[in-house]
């Protein structure tokens, strides 16, 4: 079984005790570990699958948190630095009656946007794994340029490389600054995973098959679509197929998307991580494990103790099938 690496930030959401409220009316919060690479590195643990966290943390007591949690569910952390010159990021959430959620985040830099090239190692990475990262770490600061070195190293040890833009517009001084950052890193990706919410902004087009095709540049060759409560889409350059979502009562959506895309790269690292030898009719199953693996997540609060063991989802896949 390969090794799912992700890299860039793990932070400490503060999740509001009060449902429904807009932020400024939040008065009490509850910390929570988070970062969409850390969740998506606890998901594949979660599962049973092998997993490795890449970042920098404070020397701080939420720096520990993290730690802790990461490997309390499975995820390797000797990948992990630490440094005293800033602390580990915040961000303060508030969470509207249907699951969504507002961000305000803490980071003049915060520790994540610190880790250097020098601190990534090309002996980590193997054929057989996979480096899947975001879009909040390729903001202008070193950790943007760790990116660069870990992908290159995982892509010549003959690794996938995975990539979820996971939009987070209050973080950057204007759009176009992510925008840019998400386009000139996606030709370096095999596999892209993106949501119907952000697929407009990323392409700047509005015709969803147009968009969807305009994506396949440089080396992306799958792309995982997500629709919410719909479900989602495998596309490749030659088809789709399509799993439908897994009816739950929601009530909180964090790590929905983190767990979605944990979920396919555990299935993933445990094949070999090939995914253009999969059939169509794998590739449904991936997805219908995926997705009620991230709907397991919208039914329980917070995004790591949220997720589901691989039994848990087997038991639901296997009923959906009977
Ligand atoms: P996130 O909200 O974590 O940022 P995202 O925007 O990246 O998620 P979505 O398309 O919203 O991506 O959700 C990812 C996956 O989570 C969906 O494809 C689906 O499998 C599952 N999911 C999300 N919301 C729901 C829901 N309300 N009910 C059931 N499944 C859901």
């Amino acid at each position: 079984m390969g090794t799912v690496f992700t890299i860039g930030e793990a932070l400490i959401d503060f999740v509001p005790a009060e449902i429904g409220v807009e932020l400024k009316k939040v008065c009490t919060f509850r910390k929570a570990a988070g970062g969409a690479p850390a969740n998506v590195a606890s998901a594949v643990a979660r599962l049973g699958g092998s997993s490795a966290f890449i970042g920098k943390l404070g020397e701080d007591g939420f720096g520990d948190y993290l730690v802790e949690t990461m490997a309390s569910v499975g995820v390797r952390t000797d990948c992990i630095t630490r440094t005293g010159e800033a602390n580990t990021a915040l961000a303060f959430v508030s969470l509207k009656e249907d699951g969504s959620r507002e961000f305000s985040f803490y980071r003049n830099p915060s520790a994540d946007m610190l880790l250097a090239p020098d601190e990534i190692a090309e002996s980590w990475f193997q054929a057989g794994d996979i480096l899947h990262y975001g879009s909040v770490d390729l903001i202008e600061a070193p950790v943007k340029y760790a990116h660069i070195k870990a992908i290159k190293a995982m892509q010549a040890a003959g690794g996938l490389i995975s990539f979820d833009p996971n939009v987070r517009l209050p973080l950057w001084s204007n759009p176009q600054d992510c925008r840019q950052a998400i386009l000139e890193f996606l030709p370096q990706s095999h596999i892209l995973k993106i949501s119907e919410d952000e697929l407009e902004f990323i392409t700047g087009i509005s015709d969803e098959a147009q968009a969807l095709a305009s994506l396949f540049v440089g080396k992306v060759a799958h792309i995982l679509y997500t629709r919410g409560a719909n479900g989602a889409v495998w596309y490749t350059k030659q088809d789709a197929v399509e799993a439908e979502g897994y009816r739950v009562q929601a009530i909180d959506t964090t790590g929905a998307g983190d767990s979605f895309i944990g979920a396919v790269l555990y299935q993933l690292a445990r094949e070999g991580a090939e995914p253009g030898r999969m059939s169509p009719e794998q590739r449904k199953r991936a997805l219908t494990f995926a997705n009620v693996t991230a709907a397991l997540v919208t039914t329980r609060y917070g995004a790591i103790p949220a997720l589901p063991t691989f039994e848990e989802v087997q038991d639901v896949c296997a009923a959906l099938e009977a």
